[in-house]
């Protein structure tokens, strides 16, 4: 434990337990068919759990092969078969739901590798590094502020200290009650920072959320300030598997839920749902299944379709079936593009790099520093195996026409991109990331639903204590297992979270 652990601690900064998790059998006494809608993070979290209990669990997964937005894929390319990923994705230390999914296949979760440093990088400031700070609040926020070149003692006097209690004073219920309806633009402005200090400390933040800050909620802002910066006692460190993630996580996952009795069908998109006396029928596209137990685990936009193509739930689910039309919007697309390139960039280039304020750049990530089939290829080839990220891109452009834009975006920051020569593109753009948007808490679901036995999972799914993107999935989809399985009769898994209120937030 470092110093700033230690201090952090004694002021309530440190993991804690949301759901003890044990009462119940270690198996079910009446195995119940269940499935499970989605094979991504939510839906095989979910079904890991529910296996491990003895219920019969099928994942059904539209694609050809699971992992969702964590997706890899093989695809042909001109040297032979390669795996293909949806894009580079920080394992923060504080994910500890997603962690111990994780440990299922790896107890030491010796596959992943600690990225030491996190610089964020302008074509107006010096770049800004996020890496080697403290991990826990308030040790990492002074370290921060200190140490930061984009904030100096004259500006932290001229901010407005009051506008900024609040990113202090994270409360699940009170943080949406005051500022759900503000944007998380609007409280940046509030704070009055100079330009630089926005840019480099905050925006890059919000950017990550897969949302534009005049479209965001200043609660979520806040809620993320907290979950990543303020309440966490790992700090800002996080680790990446050195494999791809098909090989590091989803083959290994596939077959320990299999050991265990679950299975997994893909190419299995669900069409629509129905209920009997007996229970749900689950149509796909690779057939009709029967189920106990439903948990719909797919991204926002296709939770809404499958709500609105299923009649059934006007009925069963009338609560559900009205919190869809806002909850199905999708936040703006996002791109991923990764360049297989003849030449290097410069040794000293972090794996991972956050851009500040460029039109359409968001991220860079060396993947020929990361995982072992990159760098294979690399070593091969004299060459570099780059990708580049927007997180919150205009609508309606060609995924080529964005990774051409992000391209160019990188030059300026690293100047000796220009000389790379890109021999392979594989470019998307994609919406289906949650939006956040001004006074939409409310109207979020969560896990459970007003139908029986039905209930939801995925990183749009509201939680009662701090969450986000992996992490909240993980999490969603443990608790809709916990609920089958309090149903059932079975052993319910634990839940951990991080510090469930900001350091400063007023005693209930
Ligand atoms: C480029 C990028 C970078 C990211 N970086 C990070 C990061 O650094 N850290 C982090 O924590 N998070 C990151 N994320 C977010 C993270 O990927 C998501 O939060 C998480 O993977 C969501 O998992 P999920 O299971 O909730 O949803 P999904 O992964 O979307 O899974 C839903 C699944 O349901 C399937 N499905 C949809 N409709 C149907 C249907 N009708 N029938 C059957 N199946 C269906 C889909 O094919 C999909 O496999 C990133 C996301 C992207 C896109």
């Amino acid at each position: 434990m470092t110093l700033s652990q230690l201090a952090g601690r004694l002021l309530g900064v440190r993991e804690r337990v949301v759901e003890q998790g044990g009462e119940g059998s270690p198996r079910v006494p009446h195995p119940a068919p269940t499935v499970v809608v989605g094979g991504g993070i939510a839906g095989m979290s979910a079904a890991v759990v529910l296996a491990e209990r003895g219920v019969p669990v099928t994942v059904l997964e539209a694609a050809p092969t699971i992992g969702g937005r964590l997706g890899a894929w093989p695809e042909i390319s001109p040297d032979g078969t390669r795996t293909n990923e949806h894009g580079f994705h920080a394992f923060f230390r504080q994910y500890y739901n997603w962690r111990n999914i994780l440990r299922r296949v790896d107890p030491t979760l010796g596959f992943l590798r600690q990225i030491p440093h996190y610089p964020v990088l302008s074509a107006r400031w010096p770049t800004e590094e996020f890496g080697r700070l403290p991990p826990a609040a308030p040790a990492n926020l002074l370290a921060l502020l200190l140490r930061s070149p984009s904030l100096r003692l004259r500006d932290l006097r001229a901010m407005n200290r009051d506008a900024a209690l609040p990113l202090l004073s994270y409360d699940p219920i009170q943080t949406y009650a005051e500022f759900d309806d503000t944007t998380a633009d609007a409280l940046l402005t509030s704070l009055r920072l100079p330009d630089r200090a926005r840019a480099m400390l905050f925006e890059v933040f919000s950017h990550s959320f897969f949302n534009h800050e005049a479209e965001m909620s200043a609660a979520e802002m806040i809620a993320q300030f907290h979950f990543y910066l303020l309440g966490n006692p790992e700090g800002l460190a996080f680790d990446c598997p050195t494999a791809d993630y098909a090989a590091s996580i989803w083959q290994p996952l596939t077959r320990h839920l299999e050991q265990h009795g679950g299975r997994v069908i893909t190419e299995a998109a669900v069409t629509e749902l129905h209920r009997d006396a007996t229970g749900w029928q689950v149509m796909s596209t690779a057939g009709g299944y029967e189920a106990r137990h439903l948990v719909l685990a797919v991204d926002p936009p296709a939770l809404a379709a499958l709500v609105a193509a299923s009649p059934v739930l006007a009925e069963a689910a009338p609560d559900l079936v009205a919190r869809m039309p806002a909850f199905g919007q999708s936040g703006p697309p996002y791109a991923v593009a990764r360049y297989w390139c003849a030449g290097d960039v410069d040794p000293g280039r972090a794996v991972f790099s956050g851009v500040s304020r460029q039109p359409t750049l968001d991220s860079v990530t060396l993947y020929h520093r990361l995982e072992v089939e990159s760098r294979r290829w690399a070593a091969r080839n004299g060459g570099a195996v780059v990708e580049l990220h927007a997180y919150a891109c205009e609508p309606d452009v060609p995924a080529e026409e964005l990774a051409e834009r992000m391209w160019r975006e990188l030059r300026p920051l690293w100047p000796e991109a220009g000389r790379l020569r890109i021999r392979e593109l594989r470019a998307r753009v994609e919406a289906r990331a949650p939006a956040f948007p001004p006074g939409g808490h409310a109207g979020r679901p969560g896990v459970r639903t007003d139908a029986d036995r039905l209930y939801l999972a995925g990183d749009g799914i509201r939680t009662d204590f701090p969450s986000a993107l992996m992490e909240r999935s993980a999490a969603t989809g443990i608790l809709a297992a916990n609920h089958i399985l309090r149903d059932e009769g079975g052993a319910t898994e634990p839940i951990h979270s991080i510090r469930p209120r900001g350091l400063l937030a007023r005693p209930h």
